[in-house]
């Protein structure tokens, strides 16, 4: 049995692209899951999927709507009772649009979920887990949190927040001896659902709009790199597409 027997790796978003790739890489590892996201039969498969791989694992599943300030709080008290190695803040979306045009409902559900569901979670979080030994905090981030793309101001602007409030947490936690580790993965493209999401079609095509891109398993992979650091910062180079450990980046 590994140290991860005893322990959960809560990740939302878990329904889909990275954070479905993530939780079997977690399940590889031996930790037991807790899977959230809304829809409840995906996130369903997705344990039957798993546990007949890894029949011992423990997987809770949980259908909860993040864009719901108040489903986030909630979330939070219904797993008091489970011991939460690594947290991570993987739900989120974006809108592929110019300021003037994109759609006042869908930036304000995008503020909610990327934005304030993930700071009420990762408060929370850290409240209870600050101390604890070999806690970790990882929240998913964007290259577009670390520079500008055309025609995803706003959604840059949200992931720019949750490098920023990621990569202070970490400081914050090393200033103050605290135990736990925050960290901020930061994704180039990378073949989900994202893109039909942020387009608003379900014919997008990865190939018609990036010259490279990568999987979501390649993405998990990254992610599993980066859990297994001490590093704070995992981000993928746009140049060539190469993913590089690092400390924190913004200025401080
Ligand atoms: P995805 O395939 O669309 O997955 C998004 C996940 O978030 C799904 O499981 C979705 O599940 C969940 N979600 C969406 N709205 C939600 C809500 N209101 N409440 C709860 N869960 C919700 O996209 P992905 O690429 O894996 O995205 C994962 C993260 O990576 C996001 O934070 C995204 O910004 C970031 N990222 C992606 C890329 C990329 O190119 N793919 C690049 C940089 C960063 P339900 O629909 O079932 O709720």
């Amino acid at each position: 049995m590994t140290e991860a027997s005893n322990s959960y790796v809560c990740i939302t978003g878990a329904s889909s692209g990275i954070g479905l790739e993530s939780a079997k890489a977690f399940a590889h590892l031996g930790f037991n899951l807790i899977l959230a996201a809304r829809r409840q039969e995906l996130l369903e498969e997705l344990t039957r999927e798993i546990l007949e791989i890894y029949p011992n694992l423990d997987i809770v599943v949980k259908s909860t709507d993040l864009a719901i300030p108040d489903n986030a709080y909630r979330l939070y008290e219904d797993l008091k009772d489970y011991h939460i190695s690594v947290w991570i803040n993987n739900a989120g979306f974006g809108s592929y649009d110019s300021v003037a045009d994109q759609s006042l409902e869908k930036i304000r559900t995008m503020l909610h979920l990327n934005i304030e569901a993930l700071t009420i979670l990762s408060t929370l979080y850290v409240r209870d887990y600050q101390d604890t030994e070999g806690a970790q905090l990882i929240n998913i981030s964007s290259r577009g949190g670390y520079m500008l793309v055309d025609k995803a101001v706003s959604y840059c602007a949200t992931k720019f927040y949750v490098s920023a409030f990621t990569e202070g947490l970490a400081l914050e936690m090393r200033h103050n001896y605290s135990k736990l580790q925050a960290k901020v993965l930061a994704p180039a493209a990378t073949q989900t659902e994202f893109g039909q999401v942020a387009t608003n079609s379900s014919t997008y095509d990865y190939d018609q709009h990036f010259k490279q891109y990568h999987t979501a398993e390649e993405m998990a992979d990254f992610l599993i790199q980066l859990y297994q650091s001490d590093s704070v910062v995992g981000l993928v180079d746009v140049k060539d597409f190469s993913f590089h450990l690092s400390q924190p980046l913004f200025r401080h």
